[in-house]
């Protein structure tokens, strides 16, 4: 059988990538293009169902004849440029980033931070002691279903976004304050449960950091049993209606531990209502 495009065929672009004649799609960004070539990059406030948001900076290049580094998230590819991912500049950029986040902000749960923080050689403690061990916010749980721990929050707008014109359009969530004092917040800085929030859940799906989490990993955390190399992660339908929505259930000795949803489903792009994203609780008859 023939396959059918569901997308105009792209004209491919020819740029540089660290000395390599590499070719993408026209409109491909300079991260698209490293991701298909296999160069990592360090990335926190890009989401692949998001508009970038430039927020983070850890995912800057060079671009020869460029008077900054720009964000590879963002920049997309021109014919003929040239990137360069791994240089002095870039490497030097990317560690004093990481140095200023991990000393103002708790990244204990961020993904892959450890890592890069090794391969920079960042020295978080250069600006104050570690933010993962100094008395910050307390998490708020104000709910029997997500808990938010701005502790935790690099400030990256993700959850703002998913929650308001990008998926949700619910507008529950925006930045409140200013400089240091700004945060995430309902309106009024009020519990969740006075807001209006309908927890679908999309914002905890696109954080990058665990400042988001279902109460149940937060508790499991708090109690020493939450170990994501003893979970499953098994893609399925949700059985609430007939949208067909995809869950993927994160099961840990048999018990469902959170709810998340395949990025590449081209109808719902990783984003749930509150039946699919929380009501699993009947599955094991918990209260
Ligand atoms: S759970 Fe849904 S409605 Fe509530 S703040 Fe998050 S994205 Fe917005
Ligand atoms: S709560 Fe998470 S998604 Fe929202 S701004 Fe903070 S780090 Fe980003």
């Amino acid at each position: 059988m023939t396959a059918i495009p569901l997308q105009l065929p792209r004209r491919l672009v020819e740029f540089t990538l660290d000395g390599r004649q590499v070719r993408v799609p026209e409109g491909a960004t300079v991260l698209d293009a490293c991701r298909a070539e296999g160069t990592e990059i360090p990335t926190l406030c890009h989401g692949d169902t998001l508009t970038p948001k430039n927020a983070c900076r850890v995912c800057v290049v060079e671009v020869e004849g460029a008077r900054t580094l720009a964000p590879a998230c963002s920049r997309r590819v021109d014919p003929g440029m040239e990137v360069r991912t791994g240089g002095a500049r870039v490497r030097h950029s990317r560690k004093l980033v990481l140095e200023l986040l991990a000393s103002s902000t708790d990244l204990s749960t961020t993904p892959h931070v450890a890592g890069w923080i090794r391969e920079y050689g960042a020295r978080p403690d250069r600006f104050g002691p570690d933010a993962a061990t100094r008395a910050g916010q307390e998490p708020k749980v104000d709910n029997e279903l997500y808990v938010r721990d701005y502790g935790k929050c690099i400030m990256c707008y993700k959850c703002v976004d998913a929650c308001g014109d990008q998926w949700q359009n619910t507008f529950a969530i925006a930045v409140a304050g200013r400089g240091f004092d700004n945060t995430v917040s309902v309106e009024h800085d009020a519990p969740l449960t006075d807001s209006a929030c309908v927890y679908c859940g999309n914002c905890i799906e696109v954080c990058p950091t665990g400042a988001l989490s279902f109460k149940s990993e937060f508790d499991m955390r708090a109690a020493g049993t939450w170990d994501e190399s003893a979970q499953t992660r098994t893609t399925t339908i949700c059985a609430y209606c007939g949208v067909g929505c995809n869950l993927t259930l994160h099961v840990q000795g048999d018990e469902i531990v959170k709810v998340g949803s395949p990025h590449d489903n081209p109808v719902t792009h990783g984003n749930l209502c509150v039946k699919g994203r929380f009501g699993f609780q009947h599955v094991q008859n918990r209260e």
